[in-house]
């Protein structure tokens, strides 16, 4: 009986020191969960027979780890074609961080690409279906772990369309992807959109300069969207249908969502744990019934993104803490930091309603060679951005602009001295004009003293463009 007891107890205790020890193990793990086992073969293309027809064909072939890419394009010294595997290779590794996936649970893991100069060449080899299987695409289209490019002249967007087919050949065999076109495709541009760093592939999910993603112009197809007022808004987005078209506004507008729910602090965390789960045609609805989604703020803060996104924007500059602000019934002070986009006044006004703002101080606002740059709340003559001197102070207030659209900050009064009216009832918000992406190297900053001059009639909605 005592025996049978203690070995019950050591039972007992050997159970719970189990447990401990798996529950321990799984949270040690738990950063780091391989979302995905190795796909079934059902779910793979053999590569190895692909390569084999390509080599039949006498077709070029060049591979890495990941990466058996076959091109009828002519060896020539530079064209960047030799490094693309080795470049994937890298993509590879970070695709996996993404989605906390470890590369060694899918170690035969691999792409077959194809980089056509003339379709016929792949037809003709057998590498490219006649049958109506494969719709007629434009660039590039994706099927399990094999994809297709159409081989642009530019080096850079020829990496850029060939990752952007890789993150499709990632997703879909092993996250078995089935999700919205907005998530879709929008994951295939910001896990592909990248630059070159000593040779190496770098995420650069926002392209700091243009020169460094040639030929991509989604920064430049979100611009060309706003001014012309056909936006969408992060609603239509989640409606984008299916295209086997390479449609650059929708994917540009696809591209700002997924940027913005991966990168902006409000966001980033529901996201990532969005993405740890299917990835599946509920994924839109899921993410909106996930804890504290606030639809309203998101489709604002999509706005406020798609309104001041440029080369070199950070959401840790440039995200906007949307704030009511007391009302100005008296004079008022705000100091507005240079280095910071959209900043609140902590001050509100009604429709309507007149003030007068004097701004003083200066600001450091970069350089110019060995110069530092400063400013006053006129801003400097030297730099111009978006029509205005940078440096200078703009405020504004959130709202549907006078010429239509989507809403966004409408700049009510600039520069060190100016009387102004509310154009809604509403926060007022400063900031420096400036690129976004010079934030960094911007400092100090200037205050800024509005005093409210006797209400008046609501007059005209006004706006100025930016
Ligand atoms: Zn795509």
């Amino acid at each position: 009986m005592a025996i049978r007891q203690r070995r019950l107890l050591i039972g007992w205790w050997g159970k719970l020191v189990f447990l401990v020890a798996v529950l321990v193990w799984v949270g040690l793990r738990a950063p780091c969960v391989a979302l995905a086992d190795e796909p079934a073969r059902g779910a793979m293309v053999d590569v190895a027979r692909l390569e084999a027809t390509a080599r039949r064909a006498g077709l070029r072939i060049v591979s890495g780890e990941r990466l058996v890419l076959v091109t009828d394009r002519p060896a020539r010294a530079g064209d960047g074609v030799d490094d693309l595997p080795r470049i994937f290779d890298e993509a590879f590794a970070t695709w996996c961080d993404h989605y906390a996936l470890d590369p060694k649970g899918v170690p035969s893991w691999r792409a077959f690409g194809c980089l056509m100069s003339d379709r016929e060449a792949f037809r003709a080899a057998g590498l490219l279906p006649a049958d109506g299987t494969i719709p007629d695409f434009a660039n590039g289209f994706c099927d399990r772990n094999r994809f297709w490019l159409v081989d642009p002249a530019n080096p850079a967007y020829r990496r850029h369309l060939l990752l952007h087919e890789g993150v499709h050949a990632f997703t879909l065999t092993l996250r078995s992807l089935a999700a919205p076109t907005w998530y879709t495709e929008g994951i295939a541009e910001l896990l592909a959109t990248h630059r070159l760093e000593a040779g190496r592939f770098e995420p650069t999910p926002i392209p700091r300069r243009a020169d460094e993603v040639e030929q991509l112009g989604r920064i430049e197809a979100i611009r060309r969207l706003r001014v012309s007022g056909e936006i969408p808004g992060l609603a239509d987005v989640f409606a984008t249908p299916p295209s086997p078209r390479h449609d650059i506004p929708a994917y540009a507008a696809s591209w700002a969502a997924t940027a913005l729910l991966s990168g902006h602090p409000s966001h980033a965390k529901r996201f990532r744990a969005l993405e740890s789960g299917p990835l599946d045609a509920r994924l839109t609805p899921r993410l909106e019934a996930s804890d504290g989604w606030d639809g309203d703020l998101a489709a604002r803060d999509f706005d406020a993104f798609t309104d001041d996104v440029d080369h070199g924007y950070d959401f840790s500059r440039s995200a906007i803490e949307w704030t009511d602000g007391r009302p100005l019934t008296r004079r008022a002070t705000s100091f507005v930091a240079a280095d910071r986009g959209w900043q609140p006044s902590g001050w509100s006004m009604k429709e309507g309603e007149e003030a007068e703002l004097v701004a003083t101080g200066r600001a450091g606002v970069g350089r110019a060679g060995a110069i530092d740059l400063e400013s006053t709340a006129d801003g400097i003559s030297l730099r111009w951005y978006r029509g205005r001197p940078v440096g200078r102070l703009l405020v504004a207030q959130w709202a549907v602009p006078a010429e239509g659209g989507r809403p966004r900050f409408v700049v009510i009064a600039e520069g060190e001295t100016a009387r102004f009216s509310a154009i809604t009832t509403g926060a007022l918000y400063l900031k420096l004009n400036a690129p976004p992406g010079d934030l960094a190297g911007f400092d100090g900053g200037l205050d800024v003293e509005i005093t409210p001059v006797a209400a008046q009639a609501p007059r005209q909605r006004r706006g100025n463009e930016r």
